[in-house]
């Protein structure tokens, strides 16, 4: 076992060594800024570089493996966007710098913004919010503006399904909205009957993911819309599984009035341990007023400028939002075109459906029809034998995989949602799918071991509530 590097530590060793000063030494510090004892590892400088190295290789990343969390579409990212990124003229423009100046990269979010509008089948787009949650933020205040501009602020609830991502009902309670959640029916669709019901002169809009969090095709998604326009609705798509229908469908012409896009999912930019991501909103033209701005715009007589839409929510983020994110997915929708994006598509729910036909013997499918770009399993007849998917997902780890995401959608027992993407190799697939049968048969067979993984790692299972609500970020 690798020593940590307080046990390395000995009096007087250094990581680096300092050259003879040739200038008159500095004031020293106020006593009362000093510490008689500190009790830092007296180390070499390999030792530390081996320190750090070693444990950045504990982590999992996409880049090292198979990293199927659902809903989070980690498909590879392309390095060819990384070189775009590091271009000189992207990374060290200023955003105070003047206008006539950064011409480029007006013109390349002027683009994206354009690309995004026809791929969403919308009319226009603003790329200021930095998430998928803050764009749909965004486009709820959006929505609230738009009612309140026609004097229907009255409408103060909005829907959303029961397979929604929780950051739906919280995008709309933030927003000032109360929530009414609509269930679903036997294929996993929204239940029309209960919508139907449920709508009102006080709905603003029904928040809908298509395909749903159930990873299928919401097969009455028309019908949904002209539910709720008939009420005097707006339909918001939370876009974050566009993954699915890139080039196949567009979310404009099922009916959505306005969206957002996940940039770190479907347009391949990292997600970075919570990093700076991109969550740009597309809207109809009746809704553009409103969008969050600046956004890039041409200018009368040639060349691009800024522009605040006229009835703008306002500023969601500094400046342009994460620029060299839309950089990145800029290239990514690029390098590939209009038929590469279709065929990220077509393979990532070929992808997820080979997997569900790999693995629903083994575990239980809830719903069986095809599905779209991740498939939804069950862990239920295994938690009979005392192992549950919490169990599976921390002994995937000890076969080299990253978990699936478990637990969502809460409509579903014991869920276990895998997303394997686009970017997988039939191989990949195969490998993860002999883990998961293994695991199934080790349930059965040995079902304490199975609750005891994972058993290859450093240190075995966290309390990770505690870790996020009260982390220890200091050494020592
Ligand atoms: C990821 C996701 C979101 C939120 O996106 P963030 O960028 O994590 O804020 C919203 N809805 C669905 C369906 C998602 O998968």
């Amino acid at each position: 076992m690798e020593k940590l590097l307080n046990e390395l530590s000995s009096p007087r060793r250094a990581g680096v060594s300092l050259p003879e000063l040739d200038v008159p030494p500095a004031e020293p510090l106020p006593l009362g800024f000093l510490r008689e004892e500190l009790s830092l590892p007296e180390v070499s400088q390999v030792d530390v570089v081996r320190h750090f190295v070693r444990l950045s290789q504990q982590n999992f990343a996409v880049d090292t493996v198979f990293y199927p969390l659902g809903s989070c579409t980690m498909k590879h990212n392309p390095k060819v966007n990384e070189e775009a990124a590091k271009m000189p003229g992207f990374m060290q423009v200023h955003p105070y710098q003047p206008e006539a100046t950064v011409q480029g990269a007006l013109r390349l979010i002027f683009e994206l913004q354009e690309y995004l509008a026809e791929i969403t089948g919308l009319d226009a787009t603003s790329v200021q919010p930095a998430a998928g949650a803050h764009g749909e933020l965004a486009g709820m205040l959006m929505v609230r503006a738009y009612h309140r501009s026609r004097g229907e602020g009255h409408r103060v609830r909005v829907l959303a399904p029961d397979s929604a991502h929780g950051t739906n009902p919280s995008s709309a309670a933030m927003s000032g909205y109360q929530v009414t959640v609509i269930g679903h029916d036997q294929q996993g669709n929204v239940d029309l009957a209960q919508l139907r019901e449920a709508m009102g002169p006080d709905v603003a809009a029904l928040m809908l993911t298509n395909p749903s969090t159930l990873g299928l095709f919401e097969t009455h998604v028309e019908e949904i819309c002209r539910v709720v326009h008939e009420g005097g609705g707006l339909v918001y798509g939370d876009g974050a599984n566009m993954n699915a229908l890139l080039g196949w469908a567009k979310p404009g012409e099922l009916g959505f009035d306005v969206m957002h896009l996940n940039l770190h999912k479907t347009f391949s930019t990292p997600h970075g341990g919570g990093g700076p991501g991109g969550g740009p909103v597309c809207c109809r033209d009746f809704l553009a007023p409103f969008l969050p701005g600046p956004v890039a715009a041409l200018r009368d007589g040639g060349g691009d400028t800024l522009k605040k839409p006229p009835f703008s929510i306002g500023r969601m983020r500094s400046f342009y939002g994460n620029f060299l994110v839309l950089v990145r997915a800029y290239a990514y929708i690029r390098s590939l075109g209009p038929d590469g994006l279709r065929e990220v598509a077509e393979n990532a729910v070929l992808n997820a459906n080979y997997l569900q036909h790999r693995l629903k013997e083994a575990f239980d499918l809830p719903y069986t029809r095809h599905c779209m770009h991740e498939t939804v399993l069950s862990a239920s007849r295994q938690k009979e034998q005392g192992v549950r998917a919490w169990d599976i997902a921390k002994r995937l780890i000890d076969y080299g995989f990253y978990p699936p995401t478990v637990y969502f959608p809460l409509i579903v027992q014991e869920a276990m949602m895998v997303e394997p993407t686009e970017t997988e190799s039939k191989e990949t697939l195969d490998a993860f799918a002999e883990a998961m049968l293994a695991i199934a048969r080790e349930a059965v067979e040995d079902p304490d071991m199975v609750r005891g993984a994972p058993h290859t790692t450093r240190i075995g299972r966290l309390d990770e509530a505690a870790a996020a609500r009260k982390p220890k970020l200091c050494w020592g």
